[in-house]
């Protein structure tokens, strides 16, 4: 898609200023696109190079971690943190632990939090960060060792008022905790709201573990309601069977409909009657296994090895597995299996070609800096509550986080109809987050 020629200028330097960063780019590109009817329209929204200062990262944490594993092994990963942009509030996002994490991987993360964050309406900033640590298969030891030395160099960067890490794949509440030990055990402080995701006992929030799943439940009824209709009765896939898959299909459930197949990197389990959420919890949170050993436990259920779930047929997808799992190919095949909402769970797991076809395809589709807002912006309540040392109770934060998700769901749907995009909920997100934290940035002067 073209974009606005201002903002063309500042794509081609932001492809020579990151080179090799494919993710970036594709998460740059998308806003670019989708910002180019309001440039047009309000064009102090591209001055002060204001939409290049977005682009560029306010400061860039690059670590080595070194730890020894359970047989005397020293290794080294690498740690970041990515500072993006602090207009709005302290720089707000997760900690990924995987393999495939490089700088592209965090600078794509933490551009989409700017966005993700500024759309809730609450005073967060964008940031992110993680290690290539892969802690499939580590001890809990060295699940521990690797922690406390990635906060020994992180501890300096960080604070309530400054950055405020907290999970993201590969980082639940166990590594939080640890993190949260080592932080205290530097700084002397027990400083609650330096990390958010903690366990309930050391000032962790009602409702952030689910946050991010049943947020985009909510998306999706919110999606299904705007066209008059509701997930009540409808079938849905999920991928993934992490934190965010798991509560998913717990509220989809809840909101009375059938999801029917999740997934692992190995393929995926199949489950007419419905995914067993109790029993993908055993699994995932406490026996830590497998998805596969989901069939020893409901032998009706299939696994299905080395395929995409995104085979099984649905009328809601939401891919919460990670990014770009669902290019052209997966796309084309929803749309012609009848699918015709799609929410986001995870951070950019579509494609812009896949995008592209859902939306010809007359599908709703709901992206990730939406749709899984529900996690940062649970974040941001256990902020506020670690602020004034209380805690609300369960019913009172899932309120809270159904209400935010409507005024999301609400926000991107007015914004893309006051731009002539009526139903264009990636033009109306990209939108509405770019303007406030562009009206921000300016307000704040050359800094
Ligand atoms: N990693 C989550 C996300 O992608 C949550 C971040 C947070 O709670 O700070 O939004």
């Amino acid at each position: 898609m073209p974009i606005h020629e201002r903002l063309e200028q500042v794509y081609s330097e932001v492809l020579a200023r990151n080179p090799g960063e494919d993710e970036f780019h594709q998460a740059v590109r998308e806003v670019l696109e989708s910002i180019s009817p309001a440039v047009g329209k309000h064009p102090q929204y591209a001055d002060a190079k204001i939409v290049s200062r977005i682009c560029e990262p306010e400061r860039q944490i690059i670590f080595r971690v070194p730890w020894e594993d359970d047989n005397g092994e020293i290794h080294i990963n690498r740690g970041f943190r990515m500072e993006f942009n602090s207009a709005l509030g302290p720089y707000k996002g997760g900690l990924r632990f995987h393999p495939s994490v490089y700088l592209g991987i965090v600078k794509f993360l933490g551009f989409e939090q700017i966005f993700k964050n500024a759309l809730t309406g609450l005073p967060i900033g964008g940031g992110k960060g993680g290690s290539d640590f892969d802690p499939k298969g580590r001890s809990d030891r060295e699940i521990m060792r690797f922690c406390q030395s990635f906060m020994t160099e992180l501890h300096r960067h960080i604070g309530e008022y400054t950055d405020v890490p907290a999970g993201d794949i590969g980082v639940g509440g166990r590594e939080i905790g640890y993190l949260f030990g080592q932080f205290k055990r530097i700084t002397n402080r027990y400083e609650s709201g330096v990390l958010t995701g903690k366990s309930l006992i050391h000032g962790g929030a009602q409702v952030r573990t689910e946050a991010t799943g049943y947020g985009t439940a909510y998306f999706a009824n919110e999606m299904l309601a705007a066209r008059g209709d509701s997930l009540a009765g409808k079938t849905v896939v999920v991928s993934g069977s992490g934190n965010v898959a798991v509560y998913a299909i717990e509220k989809v459930h809840q909101l009375g409909g059938r999801v029917v197949a999740c997934s692992d990197s190995a393929g995926y389990v199949l489950d007419p009657k419905g995914i067993d959420v109790g029993l993908l919890k055993e699994i995932k949170e406490v026996r830590r296994a497998r998805l596969s050993t989901y069939v020893d436990a409901a032998s009706h259920a299939e696994y299905v090895d080395g395929r995409q779930v995104w085979e099984v047929p649905c009328e809601v997808a939401m891919p919460s597995a990670t990014q770009n799992e669902i290019t052209g190919k997966e796309a084309r095949l929803l749309v012609d299996n009848g699918c015709t909402v799609v929410a986001e769970g995870a951070n950019m797991p579509t494609t812009p070609e896949g995008v592209r076809i859902f939306q010809d395809g007359g599908v709703a589709f709901g992206p990730g800096k939406a749709a899984n807002a529900g996690g940062v912006a649970t974040s941001a309540l256990e902020m506020q509550q670690n602020a004034s040392r209380d805690s609300w109770s369960f019913e009172y934060s899932e309120d809270r986080l159904e209400e935010i998700m409507r005024g999301i769901h609400s926000r991107c749907l007015r914004t893309a109809e006051e731009y002539g995009m009526p139903g264009d909920y990636v033009a109306g997100a990209n939108i509405a987050a770019y303007t406030r934290v562009a009206d921000a940035m300016l307000a704040l002067g050359l800094i």
